[in-house]
């Protein structure tokens, strides 16, 4: 594979605007890396909406290549633990942000940021999760680490109808809790209900004033929104409960009130799953292969080629993509 596909972001370092284009690169654009991967699929997660929109200052060099999932297979290594042929998957390192990405039919990465592709998931099925699938499981992990148990009461999920919200409505469903879904789109109520959230939550509900206490509503939960949103949530969590934070698709702001930490005893849990270390990156996939609902995986993701990838990257930062996207590279 001497050249390749890329989707490719330029910055014109006079305007300080961007630009898009699907180019063709060789071997001597890549980056440093011990492995090569011959993409198959990738996905489309808000973060590459931000970075393809440039709505968000996501890529920090340029060019760039988009894209910060891969699934694929290993055609050059020079990595002890990675041999030719093998099945691997790749989430975030900085990949589509400060090292060139997955959304190329070749990625060049370092061997110490894959992990293999866990045997009972297809390539497919594992951009299906994604790096929005694997910071749910991050999520739980952390509330499970709290000592949060289904018989605490229900949790919250906030941006559920988005790709870090139906997985994690799916996999807190899967392990016992009640699940309370909070959207913006009320519509999609018979969506999440297939996911088994127990309620719905209109977003209205929890956009308002924040009180630095309010009724006590749920013993955690998993944030996708942060902003206001966040904010009533921590005012509403009860005693002794937490939130895992992972997102900020309602603002990067949090004009919450000290109260529920100092009065309730309630605990903030920050997510990043861009740098975690490998052991843990593991542990979440193997326990995403086995407590995620396969059929319920595959009715929340669409797929699509990679010429649609710009105009998904749109749809993602306007919230109108419901679920997950896979990407299919060959398309
Ligand atoms: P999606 O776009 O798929 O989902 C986001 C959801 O948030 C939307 O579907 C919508 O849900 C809701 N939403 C959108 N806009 C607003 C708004 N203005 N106010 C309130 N809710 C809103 O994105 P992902 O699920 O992939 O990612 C969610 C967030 O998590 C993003 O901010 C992303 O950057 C972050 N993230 C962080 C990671 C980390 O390592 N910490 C890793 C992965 C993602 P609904 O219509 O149901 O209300």
């Amino acid at each position: 594979m001497d050249s390749f596909r890329a989707l490719l972001i330029r910055r014109d370092e006079a305007t300080k605007k961007q630009s898009i284009a699907v180019e063709t690169l060789t071997d001597t654009d890549l980056m440093e890396g011990d492995v090569d991967v011959r993409v198959e699929q990738s996905t489309l997660n808000y973060k590459d909406g931000l970075a393809i929109t440039g709505r968000l200052p996501v890529v920090r060099r340029f060019p760039m290549v988009p894209g910060i999932d891969l699934a694929g297979i290993v055609i050059r290594s020079n990595h002890p633990g990675i041999a030719l042929g093998d099945r691997v998957i790749l989430n975030g390192w900085g990949v589509g942000e400060t090292h060139l990405g997955a959304f190329a039919e070749k990625a060049r990465v370092k061997g110490d940021w894959l992990i293999p592709l866990p045997p009972s998931l297809s390539g497919a099925e594992a951009m299906a999760i994604g790096t929005a699938g694997y910071t749910s499981m991050l999520a739980v992990m952390a509330l499970e680490r709290h000592g949060l148990k289904p018989e605490a009461g229900p949790l919250v999920v906030t941006g559920a109808s988005g790709g870090v919200g139906s997985v994690a409505v799916m996999l807190l469903d899967r392990l016992g809790y009640g699940v309370e879904a909070v959207t913006g789109r009320v519509e999609e109520a018979g969506y999440l209900r297939s996911l088994g959230a127990t309620a719905i939550v209109p977003r209205g509900e929890l956009s308002g004033e924040t009180k630095p206490l309010a009724r006590e509503r749920w013993a955690g939960g998993i944030d996708a929104v942060g902003g206001r949103i966040l904010a009533n949530v921590l005012s509403m969590t009860r005693s002794e409960g937490a939130i895992a934070a992972c997102g900020n698709a309602a603002g990067m702001d949090l004009p919450a009130s000290v109260a529920p930490f100092i009065l309730r005893g309630v605990s903030l849990l920050g997510i990043n799953s861009v740098y975690v270390p490998k052991a843990l990156r593991i542990e979440a996939w193997d326990r995403l292969a086995r407590d995620l609902d396969r059929d319920r995986l595959k009715a929340m993701t669409s797929t699509i080629g990679f010429g649609d990838i710009q105009t998904a990257a749109e749809d993602i930062v306007a919230g109108r993509v419901r679920g997950r996207i896979v990407v299919d590279m060959n398309s």
